[in-house]
């Protein structure tokens, strides 16, 4: 692609979409460089969802030892080595970093591992190198980093979850602060290796925008496996004795920890970036403000991924990423649609969820039924284990199509996985009705539920119902 500038194309961040977005360009011919501060790969491969999702496996051997018994097996003592699980772990995400590395080299993408800031539409300036590069368009890639939450006493003792995937011990006891997405799932992981977890959060539930059963559900299954919740209950202070952090919870409480972490949401990462200084505007967080094509205010600078704070999950960082290639190099304009986008909280048991909470299609819709089921899995009947699957279809009653599928249980992200194409399809109920079940599983009870839970027809909310209500919606 001919050009007057050093390069057609200038990645900030080599995670997801930047990647994503770097190897799609160069695959149009595009001249792109890509920078990078910290590990190749990102949040999602050096620390998210793949370390967690491997943390996840190691933490539900717990459960496969105790359910074996009832099936006959008998098991000598286990024990859990906590250094063996983080080596093994690095090992691959060093693995998968060299991979996203080569891919890249493959593409014929110029890296450069430094910290690059924006000093003009065009200019970007590579720290390391103390050089300027000067690119037709700029991609803002650069993702987001935990937020602290409230300035307290003592906040500097706590970790985030950028360092709990390394700690050289696992905490024995730990408080987590927040009750998102990471809280969840590292209190349920943690738990299961046999931490003592306490959960300290503002709200009255644990995550806030998800459809209230399976929230409700959730926390009850959690709350059975010992974790100790604190809601509407934010520490104080923390103060450090001995080698343990003593927590003070706002009712007065004290207990002490081995670590704290504070998972309290994240913050796209623009902070000194140079983004201000040039005309791009930023809402309150910090956050890009891009356009369906992902172009920000000023026309040469772009933005996707967590930076943007539109929907921060993998998928849809390299999904806007590619739509951005596509559009900006490809000739071919995609603007991302960000509706009905299925998601999952692994935690255990494992949360899947994809379209409209019940309370969002009550808001939106003029007739919503609801058909709910709660069971035993067939494991647990000679596990003899507690765990119980809930499910939940929510249905435009006018239209009969599913607006919305809510699961906790046993492969729940898989599900919605699958569940998205139906629901991105638009399929009505009837056509659930009208699969045949896979028998025996779990999943069957989706296309055999048939007795509808309830109907709510015009609902006239009073105002505070409705605030209620718009407070529980938030895309997850
Ligand atoms: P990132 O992947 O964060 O990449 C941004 C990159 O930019 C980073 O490598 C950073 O070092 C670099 N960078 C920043 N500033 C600069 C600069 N000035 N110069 C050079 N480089 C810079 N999502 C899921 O879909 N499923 C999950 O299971 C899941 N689990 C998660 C678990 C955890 C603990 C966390 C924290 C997140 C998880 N996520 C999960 C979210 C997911 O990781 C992010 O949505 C995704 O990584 C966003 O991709 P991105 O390209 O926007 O940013
Ligand atoms: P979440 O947005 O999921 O949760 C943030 C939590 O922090 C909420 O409980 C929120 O409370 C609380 N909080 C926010 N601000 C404050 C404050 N000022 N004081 C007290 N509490 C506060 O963020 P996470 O950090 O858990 O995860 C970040 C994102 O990463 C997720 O939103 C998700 O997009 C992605 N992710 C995805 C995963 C997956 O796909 N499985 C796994 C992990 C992360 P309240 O609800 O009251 O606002």
């Amino acid at each position: 692609m001919s050009t007057d500038y050093d390069v057609d194309l200038f990645v900030i961040g080599a995670g997801s979409g930047g990647v994503r977005a770097a190897r799609i360009a160069a695959g149009y011919g595009a001249k792109v460089m890509v920078a990078e501060e910290y590990r190749i790969g990102g949040t999602c491969v050096i620390r998210g969802c793949v370390p967690k999702k491997l943390m996840v496996y190691a933490s539900r051997f717990a459960d496969a030892f105790a359910d074996s018994e009832g099936f006959g097996w008998t098991l000598g003592s286990v024990s859990f080595d906590w250094g063996k699980l983080v080596a093994a772990k690095e090992k691959e995400i060093s693995r998968l970093s060299a991979i996203y590395r080569t891919n890249l080299e493959k593409a014929g993408v110029t890296l450069v591992e430094s910290r690059a800031l924006v000093e003009g539409p065009h200019q970007v300036r590579l720290l390391a190198h103390d050089r300027t590069v000067s690119a037709r368009v700029i991609l803002i890639a650069t993702g987001a980093a935990p937020f602290l939450g409230p300035e307290v006493p003592g906040r500097d003792l706590a970790i985030t979850s950028n360092e709990i995937f390394d700690l050289p011990e696992q905490p024995k006891r730990i408080l987590i602060v927040g009750g998102g997405y990471i809280a969840v799932e590292f209190a349920a992981l943690l738990r299961r290796l046999g931490s003592d977890v306490t959960v300290a959060l503002r709200g009255d539930n644990i995550l806030r925008g998800f459809d209230e059963d399976v929230r409700c559900c959730l926390r009850d299954a959690l709350t059975g496996s010992g974790i100790a919740f604190k809601f509407s209950d934010m520490p104080r202070g923390f103060e450090k004795k001995g080698k343990a952090i003593e927590v003070t919870l706002a009712n007065g409480e004290r207990f002490a920890v081995d670590q704290v972490m504070l998972a309290t949401g994240r913050h796209p990462n623009t902070h000194g970036l140079g983004l201000e200084t040039i005309g791009v505007r930023l809402d309150g967080v910090g956050a890009v403000c891009v356009d369906p094509y992902s172009q920000s205010s000023v026309p040469s600078i772009y933005a996707v991924g967590d930076v943007t704070n539109r929907v921060a999950l993998t998928p849809v960082a390299i999904r806007e990423g590619h739509a951005f290639a596509d559009t900006v190099f490809g000739g071919k304009p995609v603007a991302v649609d960000h509706a009905g986008i299925p998601t999952a909280v692994f935690a255990t048991p494992e949360l899947g969820t994809v379209g409209l909470t019940e309370a969002e299609a009550r808001l939106k819709h003029a007739i919503v039924d609801v058909f709910k089921a709660q069971f035993r899995p067939l494991k647990a009947t000679l596990s003899g284990s507690s765990e119980k699957v809930f499910m939940k279809i929510v249905v435009d009653g006018e239209t009969d199509r599913v607006l919305g599928v809510h699961i906790v249980g046993d492969d729940a992200g898989e599900m919605a996985q699958l569940l998205g194409i139906a629901v991105k399809l638009g399929a009505t109920k009837a056509a659930f009705d009208a699969t045949v079940a896979v028998h025996p599983t779990s999943a069957e009870e989706l296309v055999t539920l048939h007795t509808r839970t309830a109907r709510y027809e015009q609902v006239q909310l009073d105002p505070g119902e409705a605030a209620a209500l718009m407070d529980e919606e938030r895309t997850p």
